[in-house]
């Protein structure tokens, strides 16, 4: 589980350059639910080392009589969801009427919030951040949003009291170590120069035993698109033991499973066992319950809706769990009682729009009727089995040199890139790393051609891979 960051604050404070700044690294991941969540923007910020959600809240003006109105419909939800507050300000404005009314409302709420005074560059940052003590909420921290100062020792400060709850929050950088090949002995470059690789990612789980480990399976989708039917009829052709999970309404309910003498925690995003607690005014969708069961997942079924066109939530949600690298499995759901050439329609809409998915397992299945849902569990396997093989850096860099004897990298300024050898990376989802000289010149066509080649010889299904290049001294 990663921790929530709201950020609120009136219009131009910063809110959108600071989220930027934050998720920066993985700025696909933003997901906007247009809809459903109004303004509100969600993305996986990874930065100096923590991880954790960031919810982007549109501005509060803070017009006086709109202000309580306001903030319920725009930010609130998002300060529910968040365990953390940064409530930013401008710096070189001082303290404005819409800023009192914020701090009036956090101020009333149990939430833990932060005074972030923005844009101290080129100011008298101390007397700037002075000021805003006067909001009542503590200690004022400056930053210059647009140029990172002061960024890191916010969410140090910020973080700090969390780390307790949210162990992942914290990824331990450490310096690189040597590549050991399967024997141990240390892998060296045709120069015989040592190979090293960054150990925060390389070959980090190693030494987990996959085959062993409940594969933690997520059911997504937007609302109404049937996950909750389908977890009761995979629940409803197993014996489970159902536990609630006592927490907030952004948990998801974990269910513990077995299928054909393999372990499974379901993770249901839709809460359907909690049927009788919780409050019906309750949005049986959240998008924070969403991402976090995404990233707590091994794979993930993302759930359409056959009856309805392919929306921008649906591939959101998709591209979410694929820059996450997560292995995914399509269930087109509600496949019962379509004609012939409505079929034929939506099978030609999905192929239009889940091209940059093509990997991924499409299943077409009725949750109501239970056909086709055996055979999703079959490509769930194949897409864990994909994420988690070994394989041995002869076997990659064989397969590399096929790559190359079939399609020669591109001439750049008259020399060839030349491409020495290739090992795996880390798993789940697989990673490769490829040596060689100028690689930073090679196209992106050509890298691209890689990426398909090794995932063809391999057999990889359903789940991400991801080929990184390295130049070799
Ligand atoms: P939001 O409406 O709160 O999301 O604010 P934006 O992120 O859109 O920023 C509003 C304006 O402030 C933009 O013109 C930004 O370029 C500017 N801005 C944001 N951060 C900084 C900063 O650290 N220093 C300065 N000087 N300008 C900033
Ligand atoms: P959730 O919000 O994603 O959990 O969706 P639900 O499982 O609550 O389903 C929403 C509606 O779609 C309900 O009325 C279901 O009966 C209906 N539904 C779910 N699966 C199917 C299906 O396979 N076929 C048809 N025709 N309706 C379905």
């Amino acid at each position: 589980m990663l921790p929530v960051v709201a950020l609120v604050g009136r219009p131009n404070v910063g809110k959108s350059t600071l989220f930027n700044r934050l998720t920066r690294t993985r700025d696909a991941l933003v997901a906007d639910f247009p809809g459903l969540t109004r303004d509100r923007k969600y993305g996986q910020a990874n930065y100096d080392g923590f991880q954790f959600i960031v919810i982007d809240t549109a501005g509060v003006h803070g017009d006086e009589e709109g202000i309580d109105a306001e903030m319920a419909s725009q930010s609130l939800r998002a300060i529910d969801e968040a365990d953390v507050v940064l409530f930013m300000v401008d710096a070189r404005d001082g303290i404005t009427v819409a800023d009192n009314a914020i701090a009036e409302y956090l101020r009333k709420m149990s939430k833990k919030s932060y005074v972030v005074a923005n844009k101290i560059d080129g100011i008298d940052a101390n007397a700037a951040q002075a000021d805003f003590f006067e909001l009542g909420l503590g200690d004022v921290y400056g930053i210059a949003a647009a140029h990172g100062r002061g960024v890191e020792q916010l969410l140090e400060k910020a973080f700090t009291p969390l780390l307790e709850t949210y162990p992942d929050i914290r990824v331990e950088l450490a310096e690189p170590v040597p590549l050991v090949d399967e024997d141990g002995n240390v892998v060296v470059d045709e120069a015989g120069e040592t190979i090293y690789v960054d150990p925060n990612q390389d070959l980090a789980h190693d030494e987990i035993d996959y085959s062993t480990l409940p594969l933690k399976l997520a059911i997504v989708g937007r609302p109404n698109v049937g996950k909750s039917t389908l977890i009761n009829r995979i629940l409803g052709e197993e014996r489970v033991v159902v536990y609630d999970m006592p927490g907030t309404t952004r948990d998801s309910v974990y269910i513990p499973m077995e299928r054909d003498e393999r372990q499974y925690i379901l993770i249901d995003t839709a809460g359907v066992r909690r049927r009788g607690k919780i409050d019906e005014t309750i949005e049986k969708f959240s998008v924070i319950k969403t991402l976090q069961a995404i990233e707590d997942a091994n794979v993930v079924i993302a759930v359409i809706d056959a009856r309805e066109v392919v929306s921008d939530q649906d591939l959101n949600l998709i591209g979410f769990a694929l820059n996450a690298g997560r292995s995914i499995v399509i269930a087109v759901n509600k496949w019962d009682g379509l004609s012939h050439d409505h079929r034929e329609e939506i099978k030609r809409e999905l192929d239009r729009r889940l091209g940059f998915v093509d990997f991924a397992r499409l299943h077409f299945i009725s949750a109501l009727h239970g056909s086709g849902v055996g055979n999703l569990f079959e490509s769930v396997q194949e897409a864990f089995a994909s994420a988690t093989q070994r394989v041995s850096t002869a076997k990659l860099t064989r397969i590399l040199e096929m790559a190359v004897d079939e399609h020669q990298p591109p001439l750049v300024s008259g020399r060839r890139v030349k491409l020495k050898y290739a090992h795996a990376g880390g798993y789940n989802p697989p990673r490769i790393i490829i040596h060689g000289n100028q690689v930073e010149r090679l196209p992106g066509s050509y890298q691209r051609y890689l990426t398909n080649y090794f995932r063809k010889t391999l057999g990889i299904m359903g789940t991400p891979i991801k080929v990184e290049f390295r130049e070799s001294v």
